[in-house]
């Protein structure tokens, strides 16, 4: 299954010369979605999992079927002020401005060995956050899995060390 025929690339979204990759048309069929999740949790198999974590809002998508096949709990990372208990937190840069992401203090034990997903590997920002709170409770990274990675934007660069699988690339 060619997964990129699902993707649907957007001219100038959410602004001029951005070409954004909407992976709801994807989501849409569930022959696709399910091939894809699958294909991330053949790869987290081998790394005996205990937890999955995803950056909210695409994460969450990727992250949660996949904790569900692999019978794992998954743990939301999300923007300050949405989580609930005591939350650690990292400011990370965009490319206008800063930005917190938070966890839970109590959702990684240490010595965990943790997938973190997403849908999309850009510049690396969201993901090197993520990857600091997790380390930040003592949480193993084993791998981190996308649906797509754009390649031109360099984020595996920050992923120097961390083993990343990603399903499309542009
Ligand atoms: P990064 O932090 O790697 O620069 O950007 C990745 C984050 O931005 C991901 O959480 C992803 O959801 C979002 N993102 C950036 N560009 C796109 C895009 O073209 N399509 C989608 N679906 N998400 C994007």
């Amino acid at each position: 299954m060619n997964l990129k025929d699902y993707i649907t690339v957007v001219e100038d979204w959410p602004s001029e010369g951005i070409k954004f990759k909407d992976i709801t048309t994807l989501m849409d069929n569930g022959t696709a979605f399910k091939y894809a999740v699958d294909q991330i949790v053949e790869y987290a198999n081998e790394k005996e999992i205990d937890l999955v974590v995803g950056p909210e809002a695409r994460g969450f998508i990727i992250g949660c079927p996949v904790s569900y096949s692999m019978e794992v709990g998954f743990a939301p990372v999300r923007k300050e002020g949405k989580l609930p208990r005591e939350t650690i937190k990292v400011d990370y840069g965009l490319e206008y401005g800063e930005d917190i992401l938070t966890i839970h203090k109590d959702a990684i034990k240490p010595g965990q060995r943790v997938l973190i997903t997403d849908d999309l590997l850009a510049t690396g920002g969201t993901i090197e956050a993520t990857i600091n709170l997790v380390e930040q409770l003592g949480g193993k990274v084993v791998g981190c899995a996308f649906l797509i990675e754009l390649t031109y934007l360099n984020g595996r660069d920050k992923l120097d060390g961390y083993d990343v699988l990603t399903l499309m690339q542009y």
